[in-house]
């Protein structure tokens, strides 16, 4: 069984309990417009070409037998419709400048990965967290790579937008130990605009995962903007206090702007759009909805 992957994080401690290892699965059926992660949109591989590391010797123009790359005006251009992947260019390049994003891999090649840190796990109460992209839309790489990991009797958990058919996420229900599931909107139309995608199976999937009793923490993505102000944080959790136990953690992650170079990196025309700079006062405000609504707020996820 292959997926493509395209990172594998170790010693993180901000998605699920303890100290996990994180498994990025490429593809991803949303463009929320603050991703911070660009390159787990495409669910095929990319190249990708970093500017400043670049030294302009032309080793890549060289070597591309696609007449792919042409160097223009101090600067590598690359035509991505002619580019086959074959990374010569990768190969050739020696400052590093050119890199291929997502590789094809087995379950047992990143099973042996995640193994590593097993130390870790047992000391920390950690594990296994698969992230994207979305992953469940390569459901049957996720769910051999799960069953595998809960067979090594590792804690698991999935980062997931929800936006996936129920049939998913019922094939992982018994394998998965913590669900951290985001809401980022109730509105439908505010949730099509910045995302692409309408919530309305989002929420479904959200609310059946609730009432089969298992553990989901509900992440919001904190935009300002979007989803930041008083009314739109209130309308959120007044949906999710008819489901959620009262005393649920709800996991409060603030917008960053650190994933915008990676736009560029991967030739991507949809720029990540700018919203206004989280404040402290947005995290404390959010908070303190939270609270009024009998949850525990985590900034951060941790
Ligand atoms: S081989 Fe690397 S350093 Fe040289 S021009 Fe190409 S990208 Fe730049
Ligand atoms: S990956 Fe291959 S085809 Fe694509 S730009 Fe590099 S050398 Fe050319």
């Amino acid at each position: 069984m292959k997926g493509i992957i395209f990172n594998i994080q170790r010693f993180a401690v901000h998605d699920g309990p303890g100290i996990r290892t994180l498994v990025f699965l490429k593809g991803c059926p949303l463009h929320c417009h603050w991703c911070c992660n660009p390159e787990g949109q495409k669910s095929e591989i990319e190249l990708s070409y970093v500017i400043n590391h670049c030294r302009l010797c032309g080793r890549c123009e060289a070597v591309c037998d696609q007449g792919a790359i042409n160097i223009i005006e101090k600067r590598v251009l690359i035509r991505r419709d002619l580019c086959d992947l074959c990374g010569n260019c990768v190969e050739n390049c020696l400052s590093g400048a050119l890199k291929i994003v997502g590789k094809q891999v087995d379950v047992e090649t990143v099973l042996d990965e995640v193994k590593r840190d097993e130390p870790f796990y047992r000391y920390s109460g950690g594990g296994l967290t698969v992230s994207g992209g979305e992953p469940t839309l390569q459901n049957n790489f996720l769910v051999e790579l799960l069953k595998g990991a809960h067979q090594e009797g590792f804690n698991t958990a999935i980062e997931t937008s929800g936006f996936c058919k129920w049939e998913n996420i019922e094939s992982i229900l018994n394998i998965v130990d913590h669900f951290l599931f985001d809401v980022k909107h109730v509105s439908d139309e505010k949730h099509k605009m910045f995302t692409g995608v309408s919530n309305k199976i989002v929420l479904e999937n959200l609310l059946r995962l609730i009432h089969k009793g298992v553990n989901v923490i509900v992440r919001v993505p904190l935009i300002p903007s979007f989803n930041c102000d008083e009314d739109d944080l209130r309308k959120i959790m007044s949906f999710l206090s008819e489901f959620l136990k009262k005393g649920s953690q709800i996991h409060l992650l603030p917008y960053h702007r650190f994933g915008l170079p990676k736009y560029d990196h991967i030739g991507d025309d949809n720029k990540m759009v700018l919203f206004e700079k989280i404040n402290k006062s947005h995290i404390e405000r959010a908070t303190q909805i939270v609270n009024e609504f009998n949850f525990i707020a985590n900034v951060g996820g941790s």
